[in-house]
């Protein structure tokens, strides 16, 4: 992205974060307006559709440290510029304090319908190359990220599935120009199609972004039905995701050059795609490792038990030796979960004794009678020992 096109846009209010907030906030931030915003999860709000694009917009520069650096250098650059005072470093303030892009623009513009600082700027500097002779650099596109859920066997076993997405892309209705079909927009005829015009400071002449296109250097008469002028409309696209066997809850894939389009004949940004697991009502995982809770009777610990055991697609048996203390784990070697690096995980057995919330007749008898025969043995020696100690 050219650093001309950032003019103005303040990719940290987007994002609802202060300038020198860590990446991980930026992620964050992005993460959840991005959730709240998707197109997917608000069908037909274009509200909430222009919000989605504009946070995916901060998120791809503030994303990338170096063109986040790109960024604020800019921002610097003009935030002690504006009218005010271009020409003079360090006369101004970073951020936002010093530079007011609504007066270049003047508020009391003549029929001042601009939706926003956002929305206009959005339109500056003619982001598909559609004006002419605006200078429209090559300009990769846009990361973007996308959630998926699979269940816990699809991940252990890799899946593949269809993948909807709506993103922005080029308006198919009007090829981009923004014009209805079979209308052209015109040549603006303030800045003879530049999208700039020249004014003069004090000492200083600088350009500015033309007031009439609002830096198009066009002028659209009939905008398009489909994507009211901005030439870049919504679209659905469905691809087909292969999740890897063995993926993590939470961990992101990587397809390269699926994400936005590249403008100016730019590489296409890539997707992210980020998974997430539903949970086993049975089984767990520790890495490779596939876990299991088996309740057991006292009695089986004591005396020795052969438990079957499900694994994931079949069952193995368990041996369990007499006097094993509850809460141990058993591993049973290579029924965990398999990588496609080939490593092959366990499955880890925890045993867990369950006490019955009561017992019938014959089981209380044998327990009692087991209760008066054990009477002599005290289980916790070492507390005896410290309360004898205490005098107790
Ligand atoms: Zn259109
Ligand atoms: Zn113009």
């Amino acid at each position: 992205m050219s650093a001309r096109e950032w003019i103005g846009k303040d990719f940290y209010r987007e994002l609802g974060v202060s300038s020198d907030a860590s990446q991980d906030e930026i992620k964050k931030a992005y993460r959840k307006l991005a959730r709240e915003n998707h197109p997917d999860a608000n069908p037909g709000n274009t509200e909430a559709e222009t919000k989605f694009k504009a946070v995916s917009e901060a998120y791809g520069v503030l994303s990338d440290t170096a063109k986040r650096k790109e960024y604020d250098e800019a921002r610097r650059l003009f935030g002690s510029g504006g009218p005010g005072g271009f020409g003079f470093p360090g006369g101004g303030g970073t951020g936002t304090g010093g530079f007011d892009i609504n007066d270049l623009f003047g508020q009391s513009t003549a029929g001042g319908g601009f939706g926003g600082l956002g929305d206009m700027l959005g339109n500056l500097f003619g982001r598909r190359g559609g004006g002419g002779t605006t200078a429209a650099r090559g300009q990769r596109g846009a990361d973007v990220e996308t959630d998926v859920r699979i269940d816990f066997a699809e991940a252990v076993k890799g899946a593949t599935l269809p993948l909807r997405l709506s993103s922005p892309a080029t308006c198919g209705t009007c090829g981009g120009n923004g014009a209805r079909p079979g209308t052209r927009p015109r040549t603006c005829p303030t800045c003879a199609g530049s999208g700039l015009v020249s004014r003069s400071q004090g000492a200083f002449a600088f350009s500015e972004p033309c007031r009439d296109c609002r830096g198009r250097g066009t002028l659209i008469d009939d905008p398009c039905p489909e994507c009211v002028g901005e030439g870049i409309s919504t679209r659905t696209r469905t691809l087909t995701v292969r999740i890897p066997a063995g993926v993590d809850d939470n961990q992101r894939i990587r397809l390269a050059g699926q994400g936005e389009p590249g403008r100016g004949g730019a590489a296409a940004g890539d997707l992210y795609v980020r998974v997430h697991v539903n949970p086993h009502p049975v089984f767990g995982r520790s890495g490779n490792d596939l876990t299991i809770t088996v309740p057991v009777e006292f009695s089986e610990l004591v005396l020795g038990t052969t438990l079957t055991v499900p694994t994931l697609e079949s069952k193995v048996s368990v041996k369990v030796p007499s006097g094993t203390a509850s809460g141990r784990v058993l591993r049973v070697r290579g029924k965990g979960i398999a990588k496609r690096d080939g490593t092959q995980g366990d499955l880890l057995v925890t045993l867990q004794v369950v006490i019955p919330a009561k017992l019938d007749g014959k089981a209380k008898a044998a327990l009692e009678s087991y209760a008066e025969a054990v009477a002599k043995h005290d289980p916790r020696p070492e507390i005896t020992a410290l309360l004898r100690d205490r005098g107790a």
